[in-house]
């Protein structure tokens, strides 16, 4: 169809590439094609908010919680975070 360079990315590719961005897996073209979804895409910026929030609280309680009782309290923000992104 069109040999015009692909910028556009379809939602799912955009969450790849946000998972991958996550571990450091991206590359910065992926990075710039995601950043430029993230613009137009709502569902999207919400995906990524979500992600980069949960993964800092789940990096976070790694650090400070071992027991059974501080994972309880890990689910409770995840939870929180999620209703929190959901209602922005
Ligand atoms: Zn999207």
């Amino acid at each position: 169809m069109s040999t015009k360079i692909k910028l556009m990315l379809k939602c799912d590719e955009a969450n790849h590439v946000c998972d991958k961005a996550q571990h450091k897996d991206a590359s910065l073209w992926e990075k710039i094609k995601l950043h430029v979804h993230l613009v137009y895409c709502n569902a999207c910026r919400k995906y990524t908010i979500n992600n980069i929030k949960l993964s800092k609280i789940i990096k976070k309680s790694r650090i400070e919680c071992l027991d059974k009782k501080c994972k309880e309290k890990m689910k409770l923000e995840l939870d929180r975070a999620i209703k929190e992104t959901e209602t922005n």
